[in-house]
Parts: C-alpha cells; structure tokens; sequence
C-alpha cells in the first residue's frame, strides 16, 4: 500500500538512486513468485520506465534478480530448459552468456518444450513464419494476462482517479506484431484495421467526428497503428484535403516496422505530434522505443537485450551483431525464451541519454542482408528506408482502389546481389531508364546520395574505399519477380 501512495502522490518529492536501490535491495535475495507480484514491480518499474538512467544502479539489480527468476523457473517448468540451464541461484547478465541462444529453427521444433507447465493456457498470437514454415504459433497464459493488466492498472493509477476526461483513440489491431493482449488502456479505444479501401475510410471519419461516450473525450487524440498504416490514413487525408486540427492528437505510436526518416518527418508535420516509434514481436511482451534524441532506440525493462557476434556467436557489448532477447517473467510466463535469436541484424552504441545508456539501431531480418566481409553488412530494410523518398523507384501492388497513386506507399522494388568482392543493387524504376537517360541519372545521384546519408558509417565507409566494388543499376518495370516485403 505504501508503495502506491508513493506512485501516485509523493514519488517525485521522495525519490533518490540511493533510495531506490535500497528498496530494490529490499526483495528477498532469491526471488520467489509471490515477492514480485504486480504491486510490488509496478511502483519500482514506475521509475525505471520514466528515467532508467537515473535510477540505473537499482535498475540493474532488479533486472538480474528478475533474470534469474527467469531461469529458474525455465529450468523447473520447460522441459526444453531442464537440460540446458545448469544449477545456479544467481545468474546475471554477465553470466548469460554461458547459456545456448536458441533460434527460430529450434524453436519451431521445440514449441511444447518451452511452454511453462504450471501456467494456464489464455491464448493464442502468431509470427508470420519463413517462406518453408507455416506461422508459429506463441501461446500466453491466463497468469500473465492478469499480471499485466494488474501491473499497468497500478502504473496508470494516477490517471484513473482524475477527474480530467479519458482519452479517445484509434487502435488498429496486427495479427503479427504487438499485443493480441489489450493491455488496460485508460479511455476507450476504436479498433479498426488500415489494410484496405474501407477501413481507410472509416478511420478518416471516426478522426474527424464527435463523440459523445460518459467521461471520455469528444474527438480522436491518440492513434496506434503500423506504419503502412499511417501511411495510407496520410495519403488519404491530404489527397481529401482533409485538416486535423493541430491540437488534436497528443499521441501517435506506430508499431512493426521501423519508420523511414521522411515518412516520419512528413507524418509529424500533418498531424503536429512527434510519432513514438515501438520495435515489437509478436514472439514475447517488451520491445525497444525510438528515442528522438539518439536517432535510434532504447529497450524497455520487460526484456534483456544482447548482441551476439555474428561469427562466433559471443556476447558483445556494442557494435554490429544479431539481437538475441530474453522476455523477463513475471511479464513473459507461458511461452519462455531463453536467449532468442531474433535474426536481426542491429548496431549499438554508447550514449549519454536520460532514457538508455546503449542506442540501438535496426538494420533489418539477418537472412535479408548481404555480408561483404565479417565486419561489413548490407541491410535491405536499411536501403529500403534510405531510397524511400525517392519517387520514381517502382513499388509493389496493394491492392487498395482510393488512391490516386495506390502503390505508392509500398517500399520500392531493389534487389541486392554479392559476386565476389562486388556488391549490386538492381532498382526498378517507374519507367524504361534507357528511353530516358537523362531522368535516370538524376535518380540514379538521387538514390547515391540518399544511401551515402542515411546508410551506417561502416557501410558509408566501405563505399567510399572501395567505388568500384559498389554498383548501381536501374531497371526498367517488371523486371523483378514478385515477392513478399513483410519480413524486410
Ligand atoms: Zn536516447
């Protein structure tokens, strides 16, 4: 009780680092179950979630005790773990690296055996799979559920008692990203879905209308979509000359796929609002967040992140390497994780930032990047982002009807391909490059200055060393054979 007192009314007069890891130090010494329940974390993560580097001494306590939370009950309760997780009743961080990291191939052939046996099943999200795989099917219990709507109810306890109305949103629901899970949200949320004609339609309306629901808002303030979902709500919007009042929304979060600089730049101009950008799987609860600050994101407390060198598989603690993540009980309890290797390719760094001492920058899915050597890598979601602007770059069907331009919002049609030391990339372009020599030159500095801004200095680097190992190459329409950009 007195902890929630102190969440809600007293935290900013009472609270020190010093303070908080006493009170961090205060758990017992080995975690049990009932030592972590949601009124006693969510009060700690209360401080965590709002200046994790203020309070990151305390911080980092609480993240391995609640790690080897984990691995114990891995341990006893997955059979998949019994076995690899050897006896230990205090793993940190700096262990974890003992452990195996367990992939995607293993994972599929090992779905029951990472199921906890002691919880309940609840129900059910998916990945989308690889192209030989159907989708994996990721159970979540009904315990977690409850913990998490107990744990975020407890964190938003200040805005439940206000008097001030509950916000009004938008919610678009994603079968493979995010939170099949509603997590208690204050207010009440429209679910709609921006992956066709109507539902477009429908979303602009509910945007621009009044509502009148007993304690809550009269107008649409907060929105939450995918990218490709703001994107098409974008486009139609101004195609209609349709105005959001500049003070409408105070909340926009885009989950799924990171966004390219210029969407974002042109999203945050139209709707007067910064866009809060989530990287998310449908795998495990927790993700990172963009931070505007370090052009780059810092992961939330409910997950241990790691990078792994992609050649010898050992923890690094910044440069180039494949995430592996670690969804932390109590928030992750049904399907466990231990290590999970995401097959992202990320950078990190060091930095000075209130919200994170590492920033972490996604390249894009490992399987779709090139390696030029064993410390260069060539992202395709990285290019793909890069070149978006440009718009004479041909792009994949959608099969929406409204538009004036209905592909325009797919990520353009490239292809990268390694021949020995030589790295191409093919781009299909909206029109036949040699009938018109002069407009394809311009897109071709076009898309030379775009790579050479955005790209990470390491690949920046390597192009400028070697210019005769990188080379560019338009292509006239339907050069490509279709394919999927869902796992870019
Ligand atoms: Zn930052």
């Amino acid at each position: 009780m007195d902890d929630q007192i102190l969440l809600t009314e007293k935290r900013h007069i009472t609270m020190t680092p010093d303070r908080f890891l006493s009170k961090v130090k205060e758990l017992p010494e080995t975690l049990q179950p009932k030592d972590i329940g949601s009124n006693i974390l969510a009060p700690l993560f209360s401080y965590i979630i709002t200046e994790p580097v203020k309070y990151r001494e305390g911080y980092k306590l609480l993240q391995n005790k609640l790690l080897d939370i984990t691995l114990r009950m891995a341990k006893e309760n997955a059979s998949y773990y019994t076995e690899i997780i050897p006896n230990d009743d205090n793993w940190t961080l700096s262990k974890l690296d003992q452990l195996p990291t367990l992939n995607k191939e293993a994972l599929y052939n090992n779905r029951s055996g990472v199921l906890s046996e002691i919880t309940t099943f609840g129900f059910v999200t998916f990945t989308t799979g690889t192209t030989n795989q159907p989708p994996l099917l990721i159970e979540r219990s009904q315990e977690e559920q409850l913990y998490l709507q107990n744990f975020f109810s407890i964190l938003q306890s200040g805005m439940l008692h206000s008097e001030k109305l509950k916000p009004l949103g938008i919610v678009e629901g994603s079968m493979n990203h995010g939170s099949v899970l509603r997590l208690p949200g204050i207010g009440y949320n429209f679910m709609i879905e921006l992956t066709k004609d109507y539902g477009v339609i429908r979303t602009a309306w509910l945007l621009q209308n009044e509502f009148n629901f007993k304690g809550i808002e009269q107008k649409v303030s907060q929105l939450n979509t995918t990218v490709m979902g703001l994107s098409y709500l974008y486009q139609y919007l101004t195609e209609q000359n349709i105005e959001i009042p500049p003070d409408q929304l105070n909340a926009i979060t885009i989950f799924g796929w990171p966004v390219p600089k210029s969407r974002r730049k042109k999203f945050e101009m139209f709707f007067n609002v910064k866009i809060s950008d989530n990287y998310s799987m449908s795998e495990m609860f927790g993700g990172a967040k963009y931070c505007q600050q370090c052009d780059g994101y810092h992961f939330d407390p409910f997950v241990i992140p790691e990078i792994v060198d992609l050649e010898t598989g050992k923890q690094l603690e910044t440069g180039t390497g494949e995430l592996v993540l670690t969804p932390l009980f109590p928030f992750t309890q049904r399907f466990v994780l231990i290590r999970y290797r995401t097959g992202d390719l990320v950078d990190v760094a060091k930095v000075s930032c209130d919200k994170g001492t590492l920033v972490y920058t996604f390249r894009g899915r490992l399987k779709r990047c090139v390696k030029m050597n064993s410390n260069l890598y060539f992202g395709e979601a990285e290019i793909a982002k890069a070149i978006d602007e440009i718009e004479e770059l041909n792009r994949a069907p959608t099969g929406f009807s409204i538009f004036k331009d209905n592909n325009k919002n797919n990520w353009p049609l490239f292809k990268m391909v390694k021949n020995g030391e030589q790295f191409e990339i093919l781009f299909e372009l909206t029109f036949n490059p040699q009938e018109a020599p002069n407009r394809s030159n311009k897109v071709l500095k076009k898309i030379y200055d775009k790579i050479l801004f955005e790209l990470p200095e390491s690949v920046i680097n390597w192009i400028q060393e070697h210019p005769k190992n990188f080379k560019i190459t338009l292509k006239a329409p339907s050069s490509f054979e279709k394919r999927d950009y869902w796992n870019l």
